[in-house]
């Protein structure tokens, strides 16, 4: 690899599992130091560890992302350890499946307080030192559902991921004066644990509405992400980029 992240500081929320170890990876394939994000410590010390074989620098930190508390916590433990945070990946999020009739305000504000809020939070809690070291480098990880599609069961979450990109048109706008970019990666379906959860049928039928006929892997979402969080996009903002082998395509 080109190490195009060498020596970045990054954080990377929902890190122990599926895209967001798929972006670690590559982040850490990059050059990037970084630190990984999610509730269950234990996953995140295996993720440390497998990834140790590209990078000596890997630290974690167990968080809830929607805790506005812990997110503060993340980015004073980053700063601490580093003095810098030149890169937020927010990808933590959830998907339970869910049709309308039979939600209730439980599983929407389950859904809304990670995916939407958990964004909110974490970038609020980069942003005082991302705007004192006037550099700063922000990618969400949203989806095609929601800004682009939608998929029965995921209203909800269609909701949260379509707030993200509104969410970062304004971002984009506030952050520019700073010198911080603020972009997202929509993928389209993607295997992981997450999908996994989703059943056989689910991910069978979605390998033949696919142009490509396979599922994305975890890494293909971390080589666009690596991208925008490098100095190669620095003048790319407000951006979104669409990872799915070509799902939203065909007019049939
Ligand atoms: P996943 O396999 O379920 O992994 C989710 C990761 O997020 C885990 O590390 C999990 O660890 C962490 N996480 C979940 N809730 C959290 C919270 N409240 N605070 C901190 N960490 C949390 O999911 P994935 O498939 O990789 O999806 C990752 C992101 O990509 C999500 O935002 C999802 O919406 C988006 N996406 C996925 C697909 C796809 O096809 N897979 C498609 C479009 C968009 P803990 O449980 O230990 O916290």
């Amino acid at each position: 690899m080109s190490k195009r992240l060498k020596n970045k500081i990054a954080i990377i929320t929902g890190a122990s599992k599926g895209i967001g170890k798929g972006i670690a990876r590559v982040f850490a394939q990059e050059g990037a130091k970084l630190l990984l994000v999610a509730r269950n410590e234990k996953d995140l010390l295996n993720t440390a560890k497998e990834l140790q074989q590209y990078s000596a620098d890997i630290n974690i930190f167990s968080a809830d992302i929607s805790s506005n508390n812990d997110m503060k916590k993340m980015a004073a433990i980053c700063f601490g350890k580093y003095g810098r945070i030149d890169i937020l990946c927010q990808n933590a999020g959830i998907f339970p499946s869910r049709r309308i009739t039979d939600m209730d305000e439980t599983d929407w504000d389950h859904v809304h307080n990670t995916n939407l809020k958990g964004t909110f939070f974490s970038i609020k809690a980069c942003l005082p030192v991302m705007q004192q070291q006037h550099y700063g480098r922000i990618v969400l990880i949203s989806s095609i559902t929601g800004p682009r599609v939608g998929n029965p069961g995921l209203a909800h979450y269609g909701a949260s991921k379509a707030g993200m990109n509104g969410f970062m048109k304004t971002a984009a706008l506030e952050f520019a004066e700073h010198n911080i970019t603020i972009n997202a990666v929509e993928p389209g379906n993607i295997l992981t644990e997450g999908m996994a959860g989703l059943g056989e049928k689910y991910i069978h039928a979605q390998e033949q509405a696919i142009p490509l006929k396979k599922l994305g892997l975890p890494e293909d979402i971390g080589y666009a992400t690596a991208f925008l969080a490098s100095d190669e996009a620095r003048y790319i903002t407000g951006q979104s980029i669409i990872v799915d082998g070509g799902q939203i395509l065909p007019e049939w």
